[in-house]
């Protein structure tokens, strides 16, 4: 965005220039371009802050896939709260087997500064699953409620990540 700006407004500048002035004028706005990029983190500068038509198509493809799995949660929670382990641990090689996959598909089809923490929450949903089947294996309700709640938080805030128009 910044770098637009500064390549609109250079061009305005140039085309109403003479050459001898060229260089120094070119001088100072690499200058220029060369601090903000050191001071305001050039990897950003240059990252896509929109999605495209079909960004948005593929995501209409992938996001409901997770978030028809988000809604079955609470099913879970029934269990947990019956010490059910046995349909614990079910659900979690069952119904949510694909939702790593899943996860996956649509962090990597996120804008470049939301794919790279959706896929650190991704991880944190499936580290959680694996700590709330282990905590049913041992009997555990205390363990199992907290890794719920973790698990619930993770993936709420990782579909915080996804744009709305597609979930
Ligand atoms: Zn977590």
């Amino acid at each position: 965005m910044l770098l637009q700006v500064y390549a609109e407004c250079t061009m305005n500048i140039f085309s109403k220039m003479k050459w001898p002035r060229l260089r120094s004028v070119l001088g100072l706005v690499l200058a220029v371009v060369a601090t903000c990029l050191v001071g305001c983190g050039g990897a950003q500068v240059t990252q896509p802050t929109t999605y495209s038509a079909e960004q948005i198509a593929q995501l209409e493809i992938f996001a409901p896939r997770v978030t028809e799995l988000r809604d079955r949660f609470p099913e879970l929670e029934d269990y947990i709260q019956s010490k059910d382990w046995v349909n614990i641990s079910s659900f979690i090689h069952g119904p949510m087997g694909e939702l790593r996959v899943g996860l996956d598909r649509v962090a990597v089809r996120l804008l470049p500064q939301d794919a790279e923490q959706a896929q650190y929450y991704a991880d944190e949903i499936g580290a959680h699953l694996e700590k709330l089947d282990a905590a049913a294996a041992d009997y555990n309700q205390i363990a199992a409620g907290r890794e719920y709640r973790e698990v619930l938080d993770d993936f709420d805030t990782f579909i915080g990540l996804i744009p709305d128009e597609t979930t």
